[in-house]
């Protein structure tokens, strides 16, 4: 096997995990896991007495059996400081995490027979400084040396990209089991550059399961509060199965106009019909909500000069359900086309982390040439501050959502009042395309301190320069009349480098069921 193919791309996914190579012929192809299965499902479920973790199909099942001892939809919960697991085993997202890639790429070496260590992991195009930071942290404790965080939207075209040779606008559509991704990318001369992103961390295909398993649970005459804070077993067992059935019975609407679900309760199996036109009205909501989201993510192309959309495509599980590939081309009035719904974006990962692998030994290009890729951030990162006339707390931001991820830029600030002899740089992040938000419109990362060496007036101008790197480290620059602050964002949430080890020590004694 030739170094540069030595390099996994994973898509670390809200409800399902894939992991894929480059083969020996230069295409990228899905390693399956030990079970023969492309994708992994994303949960983790501790055996009883022992502890260990197992994960993947297996585990799912015990989302039913023992509930309590089982951790789904984690990626929800990255970058969460509030996380508060509803199983029994105290574990955080970042080590949950770090369970599903070791079995993904123990899996994948066993069947390769190799000891790879190098790997590109996904990440939905919103995911914030600390989420990508933790989704890293997570590789590391399994043990990986993760060479790049990229795009989920961003890999599902570079896979889409080397099989077309076309320069055209693409739209991706990215609707998983959690999360919904949408980003237009232009690929131009096998360049790839995203030139809008945007999506909802919180919507995916188990809102649809949700709102169907509410209806049945109302036909079967069963009581439940689906967002209920509670980790009774007998709870979680009737909601998982609630929501399993429903899950079943959404797949089987893919392909027919009704289906009949059986749920025992109660000693009695309860027999409800659920029509595809059913299943449609109930869930409209949710696809009327990606609806709105892509128009903004739409807007935002169009303000930079992008007018027309060549092709659509779909990724995402959810994007199996016909009322999505009807509704999105109803929309946009053009084909949109489901491309490897559940590879695409491990595919993606794949090809780019053989890229970056390549750049690095400066050797020839790997087949399927696609050329440089520049991706888009959607967040926003600007200096916590008082407004000059009214006094008013905003953040004014020096980065702005959508521009390169690599980018450094500047902005003036001025001191408050006579005499200052200290700064307070509070750095927040956030979503926005414009200068001014409200800081409750943000999150607050860290806070810095500039003492100077005498007192300055009042409208003193101050520099500050934040810049992000390709590898999404933030770095602060601020200057006045020589007093210079210049330093790295820590991070809150995320795990401290003693932490890490010991995270890290734990996992190499375990082995993955
Ligand atoms: P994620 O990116 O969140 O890991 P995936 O892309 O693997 O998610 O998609 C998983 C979602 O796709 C689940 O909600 C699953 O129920 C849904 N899904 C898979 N197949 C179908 C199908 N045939 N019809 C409808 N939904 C489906
Ligand atoms: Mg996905």
């Amino acid at each position: 096997m030739s170094q540069e193919r030595l390099v996994y791309g994973i898509d670390l996914g809200t409800t399902n995990s894939c992991i894929a190579l480059i083969d020996e012929y230069g295409k990228a192809v899905v390693n399956p896991n030990s079970e023969g299965l492309n994708t992994t499902p994303s949960v983790v479920s501790y055996e009883s007495g022992t502890n260990n973790p197992f994960v993947g199909e297996v585990a799912k099942e015990a989302l039913i059996s023992d509930p309590t001892r089982t951790v789904a939809f984690i990626k929800r919960e990255m970058g969460n400081d509030n996380f508060k697991s509803t199983c029994d085993v105290p574990e955080n997202p970042v080590k949950v995490s770090a369970y599903i890639l070791k079995k993904l790429v123990d899996d994948a070496n066993q069947g390769n027979c190799a000891n790879i260590k190098d790997v590109v992991i996904t990440c939905p195009a919103y995911f914030g400084t600390r989420e990508r930071e933790q989704t890293k942290q997570a590789g590391v404790v399994a043990g990986l040396n993760v060479l790049s965080i990229i795009n989920e939207p961003t890999a599902a075209a570079i896979s889409y990209g080397v099989e077309t040779n076309r320069n055209k606008t693409i739209l991706v559509y990215d609707l998983g089991g959690g999360t919904f991704d949408v980003s237009i990318i232009e690929i131009k001369n096998g360049e790839i550059e995203v030139l809008a992103t945007g999506g909802d961390h919180r919507l995916g295909g188990v809102d649809w399961d949700t709102l169907l398993a509410k209806y049945i649970a109302k036909e079967v005459g069963i009581t439940i509060d689906f967002e209920a804070q509670c980790f009774d077993k007998d709870y979680l067992s009737i909601k998982n199965l609630l929501l399993l059935n429903a899950e079943k019975a959404k797949k089987a609407l893919t392909k027919r106009n009704e289906v009949m679900v059986n749920i025992p309760y109660n000693g009695k199996t309860h027999r409800i019909s659920v029509s595809s036109t059913l299943f449609e009205q109930l869930t409209s909501v949710l696809l009327n909500q990606t609806i709105d989201k892509m128009e903004e993510v739409i807007d935002l192309a169009k303000s930079k000069g992008i007018s027309k959309i060549d092709e659509v495509i779909l990724v995402g599980g959810s994007t199996r359900m016909p009322q999505v590939k009807n509704r999105v081309e109803k929309e946009l009035s053009c084909i949109a086309n489901i491309k490897d719904p559940d590879m695409a974006v491990a595919k993606g990962a794949a090809i780019f982390a053989a890229r970056i692998k390549e750049e690095v030994k400066k050797g020839p290009r790997i087949g399927g040439a696609i050329g440089g890729i520049k991706d888009t951030s959607a967040n926003s990162y600007g200096v916590g501050c008082f407004e000059k006339d009214t006094d008013k707390e905003i953040v004014q931001n020096v980065i702005l959502a959508q521009s390169p991820v690599a980018i450094k830029s500047a902005s003036s600030f001025c001191t408050r009042f006579d005499g200052q002899k200290g700064i307070t740089f509070p750095i927040y992040e956030g979503t926005s395309t414009e200068n001014d938000i409200d800081p409750l419109d943000a999150t607050l990362l860290e806070t810095f301190e500039l003492d100077l060496k005498k007192g300055y007036e009042k409208d003193t101008p101050i520099l500050v320069e934040l810049e992000r790197t390709t590898e999404g480290i933030l770095k602060i620059y601020a200057e006045i009349d020589g007093n210079v602050l210049n330093a790295e964002l820590k991070l809150n949430g995320v795990l401290t480098d003693s932490e890490l080890k010991k995270a890290q020590s734990e996992m190499r004694n375990i082995k993955i069921g």
